[in-house]
């Protein structure tokens, strides 16, 4: 898929559950060997004076380019479920959860529910 398409479609399903109108951004990231996605809470200037929490749900583009539209579509709505319940996300590289609550969300959602990527998904590999 081109990431002209995968960003319109990740906005689109970000806005679609909520989670534009509860300020969550959308970037992409390129580590060739990582995760398709990630949901992530990031705490900024935690002993400061402005204390910011930043929302940003990612997609690895290494990943997405080589992918078809229904395993990107199944990796945003994965990520989107862990930002829907923000315990079973990635808090500092904290492990991740799959258990009965994210597979439910996930399903209602239309994605899987499973815990890694989807059958079909194609993983770039790491050229550097
Ligand atoms: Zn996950």
């Amino acid at each position: 898929m081109n990431l002209k398409d995968v960003e319109a479609l990740a906005l689109e399903l970000m806005d679609r559950h909520g989670l534009i109108a509860d300020g969550w951004n959308f970037e992409f990231f390129t580590y060739p060997n990582s995760c398709a996605g990630r949901a992530e809470w990031r705490h900024n200037d935690i002993y400061g004076d402005n204390p910011t929490v930043e929302k940003c749900l990612g997609l690895n583009s290494d990943h997405m380019t080589i992918n078809d539209e229904p395993e990107v579509r199944e990796v945003i709505l994965h990520e989107i479920t862990h930002a829907l319940l923000p315990h079973t996300a990635t808090i500092n590289n904290a492990p991740k959860n799959h258990g009965y609550e994210f597979k439910q969300l996930a399903k209602r959602l239309g994605a899987t529910g499973l815990s890694c990527c989807p059958p079909n998904f194609k993983r770039a590999k790491n050229n550097s």
